[in-house]
């Protein structure tokens, strides 16, 4: 399918909204624009993530209500821009049937979305690199996707600490993903990292970078 035409201004996070959850493919909306899946393992930051990122305190939370917490919830900042939430949870600790579904629902969206851009990956800067995260690599490097690694909580380490992570993050991907790959740390508590993340986000959206002026959020 074509892509819409890259939108000029900067993106206007705060205009997201909720469009649909996806249990199966074909619930999924039409593959038209552009759009950018968010994961994480359950507890990494996601939704505090995905909060600030939009400056909407509650967005994420439609994607923690029972019936939700395993959909791919789709949100909308305008026609043909999306960022998809992709369910995520312990690995260990869900049955295999539940654990076999979900791969299912992730291959056919990672196989069937022509206008996947690029996949943020949220990870607690206190334990990347789950399982969880290394499952959702395989499925981007196989897509050839652009993945952009938050390093969540960075608020938890210090500054010291918080940089030697970034560093070691940063060597590990090097190893493990042959596509594009950045790292970063972000914190929802401090606000640390947003306008690094819009800007990623945002232009794999499609936007022009908003980094120079002020992004409206
Ligand atoms: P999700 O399950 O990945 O969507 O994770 P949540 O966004 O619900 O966050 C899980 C827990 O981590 C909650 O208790 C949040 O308050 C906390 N949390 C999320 N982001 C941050 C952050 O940047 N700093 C700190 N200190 N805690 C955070």
């Amino acid at each position: 399918m074509a892509a819409a035409e890259p939108a000029g201004a900067a993106p206007l996070w705060s205009a997201t909204r909720f469009m649909l959850g996806a249990a199966r493919a074909g619930q999924f909306p039409l593959d038209e624009g552009f759009e950018v899946a968010v994961a994480g393992r359950s507890n990494a930051g996601k939704s505090s993530a995905l909060n600030v990122l939009t400056g909407r305190r509650s967005l994420a939370r439609v994607s923690k209500t029972p019936g939700r917490t395993r959909e791919l919830n789709f949100f909308e900042l305008e026609a043909g821009r999306r960022l998809v939430d992709l369910p995520g949870y312990g690995y260990a600790r869900v049955p295999d049937t539940v654990k076999q579904a979900w791969q299912r629902l992730m291959t056919d969206y990672f196989h069937s979305r022509g206008s996947l851009r690029g996949v943020a990956v949220v990870m607690d800067c206190r334990h990347p690199l789950t399982d969880y995260d290394q499952q959702m690599l395989q499925w981007c490097g196989r897509s050839g996707l652009p993945v952009h690694v938050l390093l969540t909580k960075a608020d938890k380490l210090s500054r010291g600490a918080g940089l030697a992570a970034l560093h070691q993050v940063r060597g590990r991907m090097g190893h493990l993903y042959r596509g594009g790959v950045t790292v970063q740390l972000f914190s929802a508590r401090k606000g640390e990292g947003v306008e690094e993340a819009r800007a990623v986000l945002g232009g794999w959206l499609g936007y022009q970078s908003d980094r120079k002026k002020k992004a409206p959020v």
